[in-house]
This record gives C-alpha cells, structure tokens and sequence, in this order.
C-alpha cells in the first residue's frame, strides 16, 4: 500500500471515525534514517521541478495545511521540508489568536484572505482548525454551533476545490510523552524559551480532550477534495520524509503543465 493511503483517513460518511490510538506516532515505515534523509534529499529536489511547473502552469494553487497539539512539530516540518521551496511562489501563514480585527469578522475571513492565488503554494501553519478544535476543548461555543462549523469548513474546502486550489492536510501526531520531552527541552535551551508559554503548560492538561476533539475533526472533514492525514511524528526524520513523499505525490497528481508558447520559439532570433 503507498504511504500516503496508508496515512490517510478514510473519507465518507460510510468511514469508522478515527481512533489515534489505532495509529502510532512512533511509526517508522520500516525504513532506517540514513536511507530516509538520502530520499528526503531527492523528494526535495522533486518537490522544487514541481513547483516550478506549477507556477509557470498558473492555473491551480495549493494549499499545505500543519495542524497538531503543541510541539508536535509544525515549525520544524516548515524549516525541514519547505525549505526546498522557492519563496518566489510560496508563502507560510502563521494562524495564531485571532487579532481585534480578525473577531469582527466571520471566522473563515482571514482564511479566505490567505488562499493562495494560482501558480502559488501557502503553508498553513494552523488554520480554520482552531476554530473547531480550540472551541471544543475549551467550551467556547455551544455543541450544534460546532458541528455547524465542521459542515462549513466542508463546504468552503469543497468550494476552493472546485475553483482549482488543491488542499493536503496533515495532523501531526506525537504521543504525550513525546510532547513532555519536547516541553523540557525548550526550558532546559535558552535558545528555545521565546517557544515556550504558560498556556502550552495548561494546555497540556487538556491532552485528552484535544485527541478526541481531532479524532472528531479528522473524521468529518476528511474529505475527497481535502483529504487528511495523521503523520507519525514521535521521529522527526520520518515526520519530514512522510510530509514531503505526500506533497510531491499531490504535486504529481495535479496534472501540471508548462503553457502553450505564444510565439513560434523556433523562429526567433537573437541578435
Ligand atoms: P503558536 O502556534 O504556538 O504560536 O500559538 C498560537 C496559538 O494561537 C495557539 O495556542 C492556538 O491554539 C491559538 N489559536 C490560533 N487560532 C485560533 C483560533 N481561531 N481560536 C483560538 N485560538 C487560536
Ligand atoms: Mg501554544
């Protein structure tokens, strides 16, 4: 079976709903570091024709999304795996506390903002996810007005889809010890404590809660035009190699094509 269905989550209203803990975030695909960074290095290089294609096709975009509990990973994946991208064609969006601006309007505003426009990819780092699952775990709306969200988010992805901008979703998912590692390290390096606040600490507390809220989201908004997902992340190496294998597929798939010439190439003539 090829990584990516074997990652995926089952979209369909006929899918079981997903169980994290069928999945684990320690999974290596059978494969050893060594061999995994040669291959990330080739996908990279892959990765980059692509977009070069896609920009100069400049008819489809694409959109990356990195959702996931604190450290799981988010901006590491970004600087491993993106890096192989020209930022001529491809920006991140960091989605943090929506701004005063941002709550006057509907929650979708700054998202729909930040769709790339065609030739281009976008990096989501979070997204309209928050919405639901930050709402969820911390009690901010009632229930029905939650799952009215979900369907929402379905019909905007559905939406984009339709008018040619491709969405990949990635949960990445790291066990809680993995989490309370992470955590240590970023106290122990004062190189790493601008990463740090009370409310990871907190929201730590609340572990439980955002795995089911994820299991809930991952199961209804995974779709046939925005699939999700879940990427072992516990080690880093196969975190990156899965992600990149995943977008250079997608890539592949979306049948790019350089344009047309306007002009007979061959009859020109440099003086
Ligand atoms: P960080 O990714 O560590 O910079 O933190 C950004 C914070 O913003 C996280 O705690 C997110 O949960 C929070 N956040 C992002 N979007 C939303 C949202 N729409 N509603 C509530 N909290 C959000
Ligand atoms: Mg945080």
């Amino acid at each position: 079976m090829q990584l990516r269905q074997k990652l995926l989550v089952t979209p369909g209203k006929m899918a079981r709903k997903l169980n994290l803990g069928d999945r684990s975030p320690d999974y290596d695909g059978h494969k050893k570091k060594e061999n995994v960074d040669h291959e990330l290095a080739r996908l990279s290089s892959r990765m980059s024709e692509l977009q070069y294609k896609l920009f100069a096709d400049n008819s489809q975009s694409l959109i990356i999304i990195l959702q996931g509990v604190d450290a799981s990973g988010k901006d590491g994946t970004i600087r491993h795996v993106m890096a192989a991208l020209n930022p001529q064609s491809c920006y991140v969006k960091s989605f943090k506390v929506p701004s005063s601006e941002e709550t006057l309007h509907d929650y979708l505003w700054r998202v729909h903002m930040s769709i790339p426009q065609k030739g281009q990819i976008a990096v989501f780092n979070r997204s309209h996810y928050e919405d639901v699952i930050e709402v969820s775990v911390h009690n901010l709306l009632p229930n029905n007005e939650i799952l009215r969200r979900y369907r929402q988010i379905n019909d905007f992805e559905r939406y984009l889809s339709e008018n040619h901008v491709t969405i990949l979703k990635f949960f990445l998912h790291i066990s809680k010890a993995e989490q309370k590692k992470r955590l240590h390290e970023r106290i122990e390096d004062p190189s790493k404590h601008w990463k740090i606040s009370e409310t990871d600490l907190q929201d730590r507390r609340y572990w439980d809660k955002y795995i089911s809220s994820y299991e809930k989201a991952l199961t209804i908004c995974s779709t046939s035009w925005a699939p999700w997902h879940v990427i072992p992340s516990n080690l880093k190496w196969f975190r990156n190699w899965a992600v990149a294998q995943i977008i250079v597929n997608t890539l592949e798939r979306m049948k790019l094509k350089f344009p047309e010439p306007k002009i007979d190439v061959s009859k020109l003539v440099i003086e």
